[in-house]
C-alpha cells in the first residue's frame, strides 16, 4: 500500500495532507523518515510513527477508554462534551463508535470501534456478553434485596423480569453487579426496584477485558477482540 494510502486508510486527513505530511518528514516508519507518499509498505502488522507518535496500522480500531464522568456517550451530545472528544483525530476521522452506551455520570471501560459487525456481536443479546459494574449505594442493602437482584426485578417498561447473573456486596454499600444486558440504565432501574438508589457507577470489566493498571479516567488504550 502507498504511503499516502496508508496514512489516509487510518484517518490521518485527505490523500493530498497525507502526501504532505511524508514530504514533510513526519513519518517515520522501522527507524527511517520515509518522505516518499507513493513508497510501497506491507501494511499489515506495521507500526508507523506520526510527529512521533507511533500507530499500529489496523484495518478496524478497537480502543478501550477510561470513561470520566461528565462526557456523553452520544455522538451528537446534548449536554456535555462527547466521549469522542478524549480520543486523538485520526481516531475521531475513522468514526469510531461507543460500544453500547455508559452514562454521562458514569464512569469506567467504554470499547469504541468501527468494526459494525465487532459492535453486533458485542452487543446482542443472544451473545450474553458479561458486563461487571461496581455501584454505589446510597443504602446498605440487605441479603433479600441482594437475591432479588439475582432471581429477577421487573422495570417499568417491560413486563418480563430482568435478572443480574451476579450479585455481590463488597461493602454494605457497593454492590457488584454482572449483566448480560444493556438495557437503558439498566443498573439504576434495577437497584431502584430494591428500594435503593445508585450514588456512583463504575464500569470495571466487558467480557474478559478490565481497564488496564495506570490507565487514568481520561486515557485510552488499543486493544484486540480477542482481549474480550
Ligand atoms: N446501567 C446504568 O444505569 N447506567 C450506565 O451507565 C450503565 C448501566
Amino acid at each position: 500500500m502507498q504511503l499516502q494510502q496508508l496514512l489516509f486508510s487510518q484517518g490521518f486527513g485527505t490523500r493530498h495532507e497525507c502526501a504532505g505530511m511524508a514530504v514533510h518528514g513526519q513519518v517515520t516508519i522501522q527507524g527511517r523518515v520515509c518522505t516518499d507518499p507513493y513508497e510501497e509498505f506491507e501494511p499489515e502488522g506495521l507500526v508507523f510513527e506520526v510527529d512521533g507518535q507511533a500507530w499500529p496500522y489496523c484495518d478496524k480500531a478497537l480502543v478501550l477508554l477510561h470513561k470520566p464522568t461528565g462526557y456523553e456517550c452520544s455522538l451528537k451530545p446534548k449536554h456535555h462534551p462527547s466521549v469522542l472528544s478524549l480520543l486523538p483525530g485520526p481516531l475521531r476521522v475513522r468514526g469510531l463508535q461507543p460500544v453500547g452506551r455508559l452514562d454521562e455520570d458514569t464512569t469506567g471501560l467504554l470499547l469504541l470501534t468501527d468494526d459494525g459487525a465487532l459492535i453486533h456481536r458485542l452487543t446482542h443479546p443472544k451473545r450474553k456478553v458479561p458486563k461487571i459494574y461496581e455501584a454505589t449505594l446510597k443504602h446498605p442493602m440487605d441479603e433479600a434485596a441482594r437475591q432479588q437482584l439475582l432471581s429477577g426485578v421487573v422495570l417499568n417498561d417491560d413486563p418480563e423480569p430482568i435478572q443480574a447473573q451476579g450479585a455481590e456486596l463488597i461493602e454494605p454499600t457497593l454492590l457488584r453487579l454482572t449483566l448480560t444486558g444493556g438495557r437503558y440504565h439498566q443498573v439504576k432501574r434495577m437497584v431502584a426496584a430494591v428500594g435503593n438508589r445508585v450514588e456512583a457507577l463504575h464500569r470495571s470489566g466487558f467480557g474478559r477485558q478490565t481497564i488496564p493498571d495506570g490507565l487514568a479516567p481520561g486515557q485510552w488504550c488499543w486493544i484486540q477482540p480477542s482481549d474480550l
